[in-house]
Order: structure tokens, then sequence, then C-alpha cells
């Protein structure tokens, strides 16, 4: 694991990427902000997590970093350890942990929770929803005792990907006071994320649903082996893709709200 600092002091922020080896646009947001010697004004964290994983070119070594942060990974596992150096790196900070994925071009958060500075800080960066897991964590980033924004920049490997983590990793150090300027907040869609969507056993798969354009019930949002699948009940899609996932499609999401900042900066999530 890597850790630099940009500024003096007890850094509180923090921005990590390399969770997942294969996401390599998280680095080079990394590089760039480190290299550019940005000037903050707050001390920032730059973690580039599982070096080993990002060398090899591969998701992990052992386990899944991403659900290595509780104890039912095994002590031997590369990622067990490395999941307790990161949660001390990490501890009180705030985070903004870059990924990319193999489900949507455009960029979306995801949150345990709607704290309050999550509330404040999310609405800044260009981003096209917020997906709310819950507090179940599964052992993922979520447990350690910090305030974690995960944004999913893009598709993995692409220009865009590394891109947009650089650009909202400044919206971030901006948002956050880190970096001086200022930011604008967007009115947010907040979805919470339900079930996972299995597949069933087959060759080759294909998604017809869209991230975040809602399924009707009756609806085909998939196919296995050339068999459409129709959707039971109604939702939106949140993950979505052919092969990101061994198992599963993604997860159905159902609508929360909007999130909506008012001129003083107060977030308030709005049913509608
Ligand atoms: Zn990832």
């Amino acid at each position: 694991m890597r850790v630099e600092q940009l500024g003096d002091g007890k850094a509180d922020l923090a921005i990590v990427a390399a969770i997942h080896g294969d996401e390599p646009g998280g680095v080079e947001a990394i590089d760039r902000l480190r290299s550019n010697g940005a000037n903050v004004e707050r001390p920032v964290k730059l973690i580039v997590a599982n070096e080993q994983a990002l060398e090899a070119g591969e998701r992990y070594l052992d386990a899944d970093l991403n659900r290595a942060f509780d104890e039912d990974v095994p002590e031997d596992a590369h990622e067990r350890e490395l999941a307790r150096e990161l949660a001390d790196a990490v501890q009180g900070c705030t985070v903004l942990s870059l990924h990319s994925t193999q489900s949507s071009a455009r960029p979306f958060a995801i949150s345990p929770g709607l704290d309050d500075s999550t509330r404040a800080i999310v609405p800044q960066l260009s981003v096209a929803a917020l997906v709310r897991t819950g507090h179940d964590v599964e052992g993922r980033l979520f447990a350690t005792d910090a305030t974690i924004i995960e944004v999913e920049t893009g598709y993995q490997r692409s220009v865009e990907a590394a891109e947009n983590a650089y650009r909202i990793s400044l919206e971030f150090l901006t948002a956050t006071g880190a970096l001086p300027g200022y930011t604008v907040s967007s009115d947010l869609s907040v979805y919470d994320l339900g079930e996972p969507v299995e597949k069933p056993p087959a060759d080759e798969y294909e998604v017809f649903a869209d991230n975040f354009t809602h399924v009707d019930a009756g609806e085909t949002y998939a196919a296995a082996d050339g068999e459409g699948l129709a959707a039971e009940e109604g939702f939106y899609p949140v993950l979505f893709s052919a092969y990101g996932y061994e198992n599963i499609f993604g997860y159905t999401g159902s609508f929360a709200g909007t999130l909506q900042t008012t001129e003083d900066g107060t977030a308030t999530l709005t049913a509608d």
C-alpha cells in the first residue's frame, strides 16, 4: 500500500484508489494530483491500496479487498492484512474512494447512509446519482471508522474513468475546503440498494436495462444464452452489467428521493 500526503500536519481527508487492482483510473488521478503538487489548504492523504493487484492487473490476489473489512476473510489472505492497514490509514478521515466498473459510463456515488458530510459533499461532485447501501456493509471499506464516499467514475480502464476520477477528486478537495474555489451543488437522485439479481447458469449473457432507468414489471431486462429474463416487479437497475460480476447481473434499486441543497448549504432528501 502506498500512502503519500499533500500538505503538512495530521490529515483528516483521504483519497483512495486501487481498492480493486483492475481499476487503474483512480491511480492516474492520484498521480496527477501528486505531480501537480496541488497547494492544499488542508492536508490530504493519497492512498494506492492494492499495489500488488494493480501490478498483476487483477481485481485482487486472494480476496476482494472491498469485502475484506470483516473477520470472514482468511487470516492468510493478502487482502486481510491490507484491509487492516487501510482501516488504520483512513481512521477518522473523510474519504473519497475511487472505483470504476463494467456497468456504467456515468459516474455515480455510493455511501452507506446520508450523514451530514455525505449530504454536504456528494451534491458538489459531478455524479449522476447517489446509491445508499444501508448499514449492512458486508466487510466493505464502509465498515471502517471513517466517512466513506465511493464513486464509480466510469468504465474500467477507460480514459474517461481516469479523467472523471481526477475531476471528481478536485471537486471533493474543493467541497471539503482543501482547495480554494467553489463548486456548484446540483439536485441529486438517491436510490436505495436492494437485492442482487442472480444470473441463471449460461455461457452468454446480455443486459438490456440501463442503470437508474426504471424497468417495469414484465419488461425483459437481460438474457441468458438468448433466453429473455423478464422482471417480476419493477425496479431501478444498479451496477448492472453482463459480466461485471460472476453470479449476478447487478442489484435492484428503489428511488428514495431527491437530495436538494438550499442556498445556506443545507441538503434535504425530498421524496417525490
Ligand atoms: Zn472497484
